[in-house]
């Protein structure tokens, strides 16, 4: 299958695109937050990125869900900031900008990035927290395609988007992988300050549905387009869990591929949210499974540690 970006530089899309997005920055409203700061000249809105995109660091990553990883790995790209700040996220320093560590990358560098990624042999490129460097990441696209990148592009993202920065992606983002995080209005304001969370997320959902469809997988195992839902784990939220498994059964797909993830831990200032304190249980994480079977939604994300161990080994 020929990936979307190519497809969109034949018709001439991609710099269609690229004219769209180009004074995005000067007032942005990128994503829900709607700063409408001048990034370009300098100023920094809730995500705390300016004109270049920063890059905590890139690699093939082998603890992506099964169909990303193959048998070489998801080239991942992990980008400082974000727009959703959660308080217990799982890369606090890098989503905060807090340990110096973010590289900052014009579109150049960019490009060779993704390019080194797949002269490793990795199976995409996966853009992790995207939303708030959309301008930057089309700008690099020209460059990685005159370079020979054709491997999908995956935009790995925490739900809250915008859905016109959305329509700015169509034709370019061969996967979506979305983690639907909250459901309800009080833990999206007490996690992450975002009241309108769900409204977004379901917005979020229907358009990247529409746009790629189903996840589709090759006879090797390995995504090449579609809608990927992951969803957190979080300690408690059991019924938030369910609801959002409804959700997608009822309004997106039955065929909708999930990954129903239990790696949560206390992380950055989790530690201050009452009942965050915790991690997931063995019996919070078959109940989910079993929520999401009962709601119809069967293909679920399956990771085999013993397989997992091996390429990793492999990969040393
Ligand atoms: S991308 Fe950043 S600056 Fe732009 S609206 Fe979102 S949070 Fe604000």
């Amino acid at each position: 299958m020929i990936v979307r970006y190519l497809e969109a530089d034949q018709t001439g899309l991609l710099q269609e695109k690229i004219v769209q997005v180009e004074n995005e920055l000067e007032n942005c409203t990128l994503c829900p937050r709607r700063c409408g700061v001048n990034r370009q000249a300098g100023e920094r809105g809730y995500c705390g990125i300016g004109a270049l995109a920063e890059v905590a660091s890139y690699g093939p990553h082998f603890g992506e869900e099964s169909v990303l990883v193959g048998d070489k790995g998801s080239g991942t790209i992990f980008f400082c900031g974000c727009n959703l700040l959660c308080r217990f996220c799982q890369n606090y320093e890098i989503s905060h900008c807090l340990k110096g560590e973010c590289t900052a990358v014009n579109e150049h560098e960019l490009a060779a990035i993704m390019l080194e990624l797949q002269a490793k042999g990795c199976h995409n490129i996966n853009l992790v927290t995207p939303s708030h460097v959309v301008p930057q990441i089309l700008a690099a696209l020209p460059h990685v395609i005159a370079g020979g990148l054709h491997i999908p592009l995956v935009y790995n993202c925490g739900g809250y988007e915008s859905v016109e920065t959305l329509h700015l992606l169509e034709g370019l983002v061969d996967i979506y992988m979305p983690d639907v995080k909250f459901w309800h209005k009080d833990s999206a304001v007490q996690c992450a300050k975002a009241p309108d969370y769900r409204q977004r997320v379901q917005e979020s959902l229907l358009e990247m549905q529409r746009q790629v469809g189903d996840l589709w997988v090759n006879s090797e195992g390995v995504a090449e387009r579609g809608l990927l839902v992951r969803h957190l784990l979080m300690p408690g939220g059991m019924e938030e869990s369910t609801a959002i498994f409804k959700y997608l059964a009822e309004h997106i797909s039955k065929n909708c591929y999930l990954n129903i993830m239990d790696q949560y831990r206390p992380c950055g200032k989790a530690l201050v949210i009452p009942g965050l304190e915790k991690t997931i249980t063995v019996e919070q994480y078959q109940q989910a499974i079993k929520s999401a079977e009962e709601n119809g939604l069967t293909r679920l994300d399956q990771r085999d540690p013993l397989l997992l161990y091996e390429k990793l080994i492999i990969t040393e």
